[in-house]
């Protein structure tokens, strides 16, 4: 079941949306400020956004930059009652996949939805990373261990997910923060324990750093397996 998150702060539409959105099958969350809209996005599995601009905290099109800063394909569909096609544009620029105009019709916006959703699941059909024995399968969120599946918390396969699209390189405490929780979402003793954990499940023993390098005082690095 694909899970749609509605960033929506009328509550009017929110609730038309749950409803039509619900009869279609899929799990709904919905959030009437940014800020949650973020920090759920962040802690869950979401399958794909609808964003209103108009939002009572910030401005939508923030939460398009902070949402493409750790997923590029989280598809977001914004539903806006603004009518300028620099506004558009500007949304498409950030990276959203599509812009509805306020007032909508349901069943334009339903197909915009499988659209989007059809699109992210070709996209990501062959994005599977293999690093000797560890793989990551991103359409499917999991992992795996010499072909047996490692249970990561969701916060654990986000860390995880940024080291294995920056291997060999090392990153910086900062930078993996800002990927997962956004900027200033954690700090380095806080991102410390989710490498332990990550350690515990993926590395032979406790003080192995096969995958995983501590570059001290520096951050961390998925070493490139030959
Ligand atoms: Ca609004």
């Amino acid at each position: 079941m694909s899970e749609i998150l509605i960033i929506e702060d009328d509550m009017a539409i929110q609730n038309l949306l749950k409803v039509a959105l619900k009869q279609e099958g899929y799990g709904i969350k919905g959030v009437a400020t940014a800020r949650e809209g973020i920090d759920y996005t962040v802690a869950n599995v979401v399958d794909l956004v609808i964003l209103d601009l108009g939002l009572p905290d910030m401005d939508g099109i923030f939460v398009v930059n902070v949402i493409r800063d750790f997923s590029e394909s989280l598809p977001i569909i914004v539903v806006s009652a603004r009518s300028d096609e620099a506004e558009k544009i500007k949304c498409l620029d950030a990276g959203v996949n599509d812009y509805v105009q306020k007032p909508f019709s349901t069943a334009e916006l339903m197909a915009r939805i499988r659209a989007a959703l059809r699109h992210r699941a070709h996209t990501e059909q062959a994005s599977v990373f293999e690093n000797g024995s560890l793989k990551i399968d991103y359409a499917a969120h999991s992992v795996y261990l010499d072909g047996k599946e490692v249970h990561l918390t969701n916060y654990e396969y986000k860390v995880l997910c940024v080291l294995a699209q920056n291997v060999g390189k090392t990153l910086t405490h900062n930078f993996i923060i800002s990927k997962v929780w956004g900027a200033g979402g954690n700090d380095a003793n806080g991102l410390r324990v989710f490498m332990a954990g990550i350690r515990r499940k993926i590395e032979k023993g406790p003080y192995m750093q096969e995958f995983i390098r501590t570059d001290v005082g520096v951050g961390y690095r998925m070493n490139r397996i030959e």
